[in-house]
């Protein structure tokens, strides 16, 4: 149209901004590796918390009996239990069940929570039979996945720092989550018992190990983002207190709040613009916010808006390349260009695509497989998201956008991904680079995302040459983590 600025110099500004040639993503990589070495050497060293996990043994495969898992991360917990045979029989058997948390219980007290928790585990364990069998003497072992913020002080002990993600259930904060649990089902006359408090990365990482002795490194990519590796003892100086005698220990990097040289756009600074609380302190934000995000009523609360949009630049590579906010940083060029571009004539902007967040990462993933030669599932997609008729060359700058977003957040991972094995190599000549090496994949957004997935394989060969990419892996490993953690219970084992 004739009075606006036409969607193409939009475009190619965005494209610009979000530029990531090789010495951006060798930058990125770099950075990366010297913020894993500042937060390794002292607590609160680095931008990347690099928390050790202590689990320093990995799964061998020759693991045999009944294991149990407890996954809780959110409104939902999974429990698992899996038959291990041994080096030959491997997985014998495995079952598992999903159970929704009753609302009400979110608010309760601990003891309520657990209670509830024990009960559901031991019903599941109640119908345990088949191929099923726990060896003579012995109490069922469990491996518990706690995606909350806890300080660990050793495999079976974790003490909650604050519930986040909407639970607000009193008398657990400075306590023992691992206690809470086994003194729940002690209350019950369980026969269970904890034996490895397990970060849902490290459950990536040993569900991957068990299958293959080369996976070293495990990274998640799905609403939010996470990465863990096996590091040398002798390269973590903040490690004073030898717990074993192992030579080696997982660390949990918490990647997410890496900030180094990112190459950033107008609409990720715009979230910072809008804030209210710029100087506000990260944790108190942060927990403010995780509760925020996942009350049922959160995108209602347009007042709020501002205070969450605050909460973002803290974690600048989380907001790149996770699935929370592509389709969010998408959803704002496109008003940009309805305003000021005439993308869907004149300057007018649809209602509905006002709102923060009604454009997620699965609309923008399903515009980009679109191959149709009048691209029918943009069209549609932009009509139910935000109510709009679109013309074939509006679609067509619609899908060149996804890709511009998507392509940063996947080579950026992939620059993310280097920094660790560039770090691990740089300590261990030889051991990372010389051979093979596995990066275990998990996450919905690497999982159903194909374009992203491709960037992120392009940039790691772009930055390892192609000699040394061959000798790196980057694969799904579907389901690691719950399998994983009742791997880690069995590595870990009271009776080994
Ligand atoms: P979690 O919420 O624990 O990270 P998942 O690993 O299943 O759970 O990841 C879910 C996230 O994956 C969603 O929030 C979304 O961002 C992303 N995702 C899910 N499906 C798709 C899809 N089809 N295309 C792109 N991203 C997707």
């Amino acid at each position: 149209s004739t009075d606006s600025l036409g969607v193409a110099p939009i475009l190619t500004k965005l494209q610009k901004d979000c530029a990531t040639p090789l010495p951006v993503l060798r930058h990125v990589a770099d950075a990366m590796a010297d913020d894993m070495r500042a937060g390794l050497a002292v607590d609160g060293g680095s931008d990347l918390k690099m928390i050790l996990s202590y689990v320093d043994t990995l799964p061998t495969g020759n693991e045999k009996g009944l294991f149990y898992a407890l996954d809780l991360g959110g409104t939902n917990f999974r429990v698992l239990r899996v038959q291990l045979g041994g080096k030959e029989e491997r997985v014998v058997a495995t079952e598992f069940e999903q159970v929704s948390i009753p609302p009400e219980l979110m608010f309760a007290t601990s003891e309520e929570l657990f209670d509830f928790i024990a009960s559901a585990l031991g019903k599941f364990a109640q119908k345990e039979g088949g191929n099923f069998e726990l060896q003579q003497g012995r109490t069922r072992e469990i491996g518990f996945t706690f995606s909350f913020p806890v300080k660990q002080t050793s495999i079976r002990t974790g003490i909650l720092i604050k519930w986040t993600k909407g639970f607000a259930v009193s008398g657990t904060a400075g306590k023992d989550v691992v206690a809470c649990l086994n003194e729940a089902m002690e209350r019950r006359g369980m026969d269970m018992q904890v034996s490895a408090l397990v970060n849902d990365t490290v459950g990536t990482l040993a569900g991957a190990r068990y299958w293959d002795d080369d996976a070293m490194v495990a990274v998640i990519l799905g609403t939010g983002t996470n990465a863990c590796y096996v590091e040398r003892v002798d390269a973590i100086p903040k490690l004073t207190k030898r717990m074993s005698k192992s030579p080696i220990t997982i660390v949990n990097t918490e990647w997410g709040a890496f900030s180094n040289g990112l190459p950033l756009t107008e609409f990720d600074r715009e979230m910072d613009a809008e804030s209210i609380n710029p100087g506000e302190q990260a944790s108190i934000i942060d927990s403010k916010c995780e509760n925020f995000f996942s009350s049922y009523t959160w995108y209602h609360t347009v007042s709020s808006w501002s205070f969450l949009l605050s909460y973002f630049l803290m974690k600048i590579f989380e907001k790149t390349i996770s699935g929370m906010y592509l389709g969010e940083i998408v959803r704002r060029v496109l008003v940009k260009m309805a305003k000021v571009g005439g993308l869907f004539g004149g300057s007018y902007v649809p209602e509905k695509l006002v709102t923060p967040f009604v454009l997620r990462t699965p609309d923008i993933c399903a515009m980009q497989q679109d191959t149709s030669r009048d691209l029918e599932a943009v069209e549609s997609v932009l009509y139910d998201v935000a109510g709009v008729k679109s013309d074939l060359s509006a679609r067509k700058t619609v899908v060149e956008i996804c890709d511009t977003i998507a392509k940063r957040g996947g080579r950026l991972a992939g620059a993310g991904i280097v920094g660790i094995l560039q770090k691990m190599e740089e300590d261990s000549k030889g051991l990372i680079f010389g051979k093979r090496t596995v990066v275990a994949m998990d996450g919905g957004l690497y999982e159903h995302y194909p374009q992203y997935r491709g960037y992120l394989q392009e940039a790691v060969t772009e930055l390892l040459g192609s000699e040394i990419s061959k000798n790196v892996v980057i694969e799904h490993s579907k389901d690691g983590s719950g399998i994983g953690a009742a791997l880690l219970a069995a590595a870990n084992s009271k009776y080994e």
